[in-house]
């Protein structure tokens, strides 16, 4: 038999590893797991803008995770409140960009509905809390070449020639997951054609707290506020037109920023560098195997349309802890199949929800057939009056629905 050396490998430090760290085995957790969390790269690498220029929007559900975690005290100066978001839909050089829907104060039970934070710090903040807990061994640099899933255990081999036991793996190694592929878990999903330009801009004027989508032919270019006369643009167009974008010099980035961002908020200013991801959408056939349960991209990969993937990523590993939790109380193992199928009932039908609901709003606004587009407008028109419709529709972007697990009520595992 084979001697198990941790309860739980988690494969992967990105943002799902290192928040799955912390919900099984941080300082805040009451019966802590033995883990062990392995990447390929070191999360302290990835906490600046030339790694990841990302920011991301954090919903209600998972700032009540990060309190419950004790990372939401460092967060909490880099978040940016989103007061109000405000929907366009025009085509590009059009003179006005009437605004068809607006979510002003639409707080969710009291708070704020979701804040801007920048990828780089919730990396810093999510590691340096993982490394105040002696349960947790973290192994950067450190490739995994070989999988193997046993029907007590599982074992991974790593590119040091070292292998490593637990009860249960963790997949969070991303869209590709290494982990999913080894286990033989297929996925469904497809390209959409689009890559979203990335990067952070300086302007002159304060945003106020406002986030902006407009709706152009070729995808949503979205303005996101960050703290300062600062925001994140997630920038979508067709991929061959992002790459010639992508490749001009200063000067014609320019010009296309400015034709696209609009004068509004005075002289607008990149700061940092382009970054650029190839759009999709991908959700494997099952979220468990033996000895093996996945989480966030390894599981799921949607459109960033609305901003809520790595929240995805969150509900997986709150649902996933608590009923690790449990079952640890219990002094049974947590990572059999009646386990691994609870935290997959737990998250299935939320994740697919999801990723038809983006799938359908970027289709729906990257048609630009005038028939449809007079629809959509009028449609949107109709919702903007609707103030239940639009407390509702943001109630379930934040994961407001029923089952809630602990972490995302603010509650400790
Ligand atoms: C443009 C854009 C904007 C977005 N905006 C938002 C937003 O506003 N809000 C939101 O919630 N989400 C957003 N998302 C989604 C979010 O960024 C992702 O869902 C999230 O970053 C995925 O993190 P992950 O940890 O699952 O995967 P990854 O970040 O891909 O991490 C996987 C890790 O696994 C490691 N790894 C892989 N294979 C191995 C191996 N064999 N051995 C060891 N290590 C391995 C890799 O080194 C990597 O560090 C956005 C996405 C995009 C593209």
């Amino acid at each position: 038999m084979t001697r198990q050396t941790h309860d739980v490998i988690i494969i992967g430090a990105g943002l799902n590893g290192l928040a799955c760290a912390a919900a099984l085995a941080g300082p805040q957790v009451r019966t802590p797991a033995n883990v062990c969390l392995i990447d390929a790269a070191d999360p302290a690498a990835l906490a600046n803008l030339e790694a990841d220029g990302r920011a991301s929007a954090i919903t209600a559900t998972s700032k009540r995770m990060f309190e419950a975690l004790g990372v939401w005290p460092q967060l909490a100066e880099h978040a940016q409140p989103m007061q109000k978001i405000a929907v366009t839909d025009s085509k590009l050089g059009d003179a006005a960009r009437p605004v068809l829907l607006q979510f002003a104060g639409q707080h969710i039970e009291g708070a704020i509905s979701a804040y801007m934070i920048e990828n780089r710090h919730l990396y810093a903040a999510l590691y340096d809390q993982i490394r105040q807990s002696s349960g947790i061994a973290v192994k950067t640099n450190t490739t995994i070449t070989q999988f193997d899933y046993g029907t007590a255990w599982a074992a991974v081999t790593t590119d040091t020639g070292e292998t490593l036991e637990a009860t249960l793996l963790v997949a969070a190694d991303g869209r590709n997951s290494p982990a999913r592929q080894a286990a033989g878990i297929k996925t469904t999903g497809w390209a959409y054609g689009q890559t979203a330009i990335v990067l952070t801009v300086e302007h002159e004027d304060a945003h106020n707290g406002l986030a902006e989508e407009h709706f152009l032919p070729a995808g949503p270019f979205a303005i996101l506020p960050l703290p300062g006369n600062r925001s994140s643009l997630v920038w979508t167009e067709r991929s061959g037109e992002a790459d010639r974008i992508m490749a001009l010099d200063g000067k014609g980035f320019q010009k296309e920023l400015e034709l696209r961002f609009g004068g509004h908020l005075g002289q607008v200013t990149p700061v940092g560098p382009r970054h650029a991801y190839p759009l999709g959408l991908q959700i494997s056939h099952d979220f468990v195997g033996d000895r093996l349960a996945l989480i966030g991209d390894a599981a799921h990969v949607v459109h960033p349309i609305a901003g809520l993937g790595f929240n995805l990523g969150l509900r997986d590993i709150a649902a996933l802890a608590e009923v690790i939790a449990d079952r640890f109380r219990l002094g049974l193992d947590v990572g059999d199949g009646a386990t691994l199928q609870q935290y997959q009932q737990w998250r299935r039908s939320d994740t697919i929800m999801v990723a038809v609901a983006t799938d359908f709003l970027n289709r729906l606004f990257a048609n630009d057939l005038e028939p449809v587009r007079l629809l959509r407008d009028a449609g949107l028109k109709a919702v903007d009056k609707l103030d239940a419709v639009k407390s509702s529709f943001m109630r379930e972007a934040a994961g407001l629905g029923s089952g809630l697990p602990k972490l995302l009520n603010g509650l400790p595992v």
